[in-house]
């Protein structure tokens, strides 16, 4: 039986109306035809601005997998997570945006971020996503290494200010920094800004963090290079490990434009190649400290039991366990009982802007195999306890 099981300790801060509701609320996720035709029309009508529509919002995806709509709001949820040893890390959830003011305002908004961060171990890391700052096409375009008109010169040079601006108030402030990883067809781009940037800042301890996703081929391989690199320049490593969210939009570029495809055949091969990320970190902890991002309960444990293995205390500062707010509590807050460095990802921004973010993170539980079960049949348990001892 899984150790996850404590459906007490994971929903201790659930009130029965908000379990009831997040049942009923993954109960419709389920159903891929019922989100697709939800997601459409949800992100017609909040695009339009009817006020009905963003309330029931509000009410459901929103308080369920959103903090807040701005920081300060959502400091409710980090100081009621940090009370069981999770940490929060804000996660500016607006998406699919392609306008410099709005990569401007991105910069800012992850600036005052680090300033927020600054000295509150509530708030581990912040991080942002490389489209966040940039155009995704622009990236694909310096990574083939194409040649640059000079307005897409000043664009990436754009780019590049902003990584480095965040990456050094990160560093005055000594705040980790992480980078999401996103598309194969960018991410080269994305990994040689992060590497100079790590390079630069992390002489002393990983400030900059990279994300390396294993459901990708050749990942182990690039890891070994890194980790080179890093010891003959002279600085250390700070890695998120994730399977990876891209699956199907990866594979079918690759079958249109007839390239390799860059995910590992099945889903075991993925699930090999991220516990062979974990013997990388737990082999090498000299130079790299990770973050495990992940939703899968032997993957977790697996850690745990190397950890152990290893003779290294819980709350070891070079290891990190997240999970998304809303989802897998039952990881996290076991997690944070034992006193690991546990943390959730904590989205948040105005209701209209997140909708992007919230219709992709139902879509991906609905492509995610078993895990809106796994939410489903932890809430039922829980309302079966709470009802067997008469708390409902
Ligand atoms: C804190 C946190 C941060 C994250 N940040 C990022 C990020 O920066 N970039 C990013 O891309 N994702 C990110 N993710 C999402 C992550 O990559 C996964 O999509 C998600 O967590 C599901 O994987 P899992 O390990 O939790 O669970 P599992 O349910 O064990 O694994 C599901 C995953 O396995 C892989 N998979 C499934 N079927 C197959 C198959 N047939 N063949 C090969 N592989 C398969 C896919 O990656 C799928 O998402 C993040 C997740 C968390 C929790």
């Amino acid at each position: 039986m899984s150790i996850f099981n404590d459906t007490k300790v994971a929903f201790q801060d659930k009130t029965n109306q908000q379990l009831q509701k997040a049942y009923l609320m993954f109960r419709a996720i389920e159903q891929p035809a019922i989100t697709n035709i939800g997601i459409s029309a949800l992100n017609f009508t909040v695009k339009n601005n009817f006020p009905f529509v963003q309330s029931i919002v509000r009410q459901t995806l929103f308080e369920q997998f959103v903090g807040g709509e701005t920081r300060e709001k959502s400091m409710q949820v980090v100081k009621q997570l940090f009370k069981h040893h999770i940490g929060s890390i804000f996660d500016y959830a607006i998406e699919g945006k392609e306008e410099e003011s709005t990569f401007d305002h991105t910069c800012k908004e992850i600036k005052e971020n680090i300033k927020f961060a600054e000295g509150s171990p509530a708030i581990p890391f912040v991080v942002f996503k490389p489209t966040g700052f940039g155009r995704l096409d622009l990236y694909a375009e310096v990574q083939s290494g194409k040649e640059l008109t000079s307005s897409e010169k000043e664009e990436w040079a754009r780019i590049v200010k902003r990584y480095e601006e965040v990456c050094q108030m990160a560093n005055d402030r000594n705040v980790k920094l992480m980078v999401d990883a996103e598309e194969t067809w960018i991410q080269s781009a994305v990994d040689d800004l992060v590497n100079e940037m790590m390079a630069r800042y992390n002489r002393e301890k990983p400030i900059i963090w990279n994300t390396i996703q294993m459901y990708r081929t050749g990942r182990l391989e690039y890891l070994a290079e890194d980790l080179n690199r890093a010891k003959n320049g002279g600085y250390f490593l700070g890695y998120k490990f994730v399977r990876g969210a891209y699956m199907e939009k990866e594979r079918a570029r690759a079958q249109e434009m007839g390239y390799p495809d860059p995910i590992q055949p099945n889903k075991q091969a993925s699930d090999n190649n991220y516990n062979a990320a974990i013997d990388f970190v737990i082999n090498n902890l000299d130079k790299v400290s990770a973050f495990f991002g992940t939703h899968n309960e032997k993957s977790t444990e697996l850690v745990m039991d190397k950890m152990k293995a290893h003779g290294l205390p819980n709350d070891y500062e070079k290891i990190h366990f997240g999970q998304l707010y809303g989802m897998s509590d039952n990881i996290t807050y076991y997690l944070g009982d034992k006193k690991y460095n546990a943390v959730k990802y904590l989205p948040y921004g105005p209701v209209k802007d997140v909708v992007p973010y919230l219709t992709r993170r139902a879509r991906e539980n609905t492509s995610v195999a078993g895990q809106t079960g796994r939410e489903l049949g932890l809430i039922k348990k829980e309302l079966n306890r709470r009802k067997r001892e008469g708390k409902i």
